[in-house]
Parts: C-alpha cells; sequence; structure tokens
C-alpha cells in the first residue's frame, strides 16, 4: 500500500511537470514567434499560435481544477493534524474512572 501510495505522488508530481513544461514552452514559442515573417492566410506559424492559445486555455482550466482539489486536501490535511490530539483520546489514555 505504501508503495502504491508513493507511486500515486510520483505520478502527480510528473503530471504538474509536464503541464507546467507545456505552459512554458507553449508561452515561448508564442512570445518568439509574435513577430514571424506572416504569408498571410495559410500562415503556418500563425495556426501553431492559434492551436497553443486554445491549448492554454484549456489547460488553465485543468490548472485550476488542480489547484482546487490541492487547497482541498491542503485544508483537510490541517484540520487533521490540528485535531490530531482529540481523535486518538479514549478514556483509558485520559485516565478517566468509570466506576461511580
Ligand atoms: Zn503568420
Amino acid at each position: 500500500m505504501n508503495i502504491k501510495h508513493s507511486n500515486t505522488k510520483k505520478l502527480i508530481v510528473l503530471l504538474i511537470i509536464c503541464i507546467a513544461m507545456t505552459f512554458i514552452l507553449s508561452e515561448l514559442f508564442i512570445i518568439t514567434h509574435a513577430a514571424h515573417d506572416c504569408i498571410g492566410e495559410h500562415c503556418y506559424v500563425c495556426a501553431q499560435i492559434h492551436t497553443l492559445e486554445n491549448l492554454l486555455k484549456q489547460l488553465s482550466i485543468v490548472g485550476i481544477i488542480i489547484m482546487a482539489g490541492f487547497f482541498k486536501s491542503l485544508t483537510s490535511f490541517v484540520f487533521i493534524s490540528r485535531n490530531k490530539s482529540y481523535v486518538n483520546m479514549t478514556p483509558i489514555i485520559l485516565k478517566v474512572r468509570m466506576n461511580n
């Protein structure tokens, strides 16, 4: 179970790195090719720029969903770690006498 959880963490980190690299490389392509020698209606560079802009729009939606999931898991982790002292308390641990 620990190995499975570790592999899942590695896959999530790899997915985040891939999405970040896609953002960076797409933006670099758009920036470096913004002032190209455009041939007009059937320009391949303009078509690539348009495709990358659509990809970035779609990935930004995925990024928002991933960030929402990250913050949800972070807040639940903080809530559990704050209340950890109350989770495992039993009358035996608290040394409560119940023979009254
Ligand atoms: Zn062009």
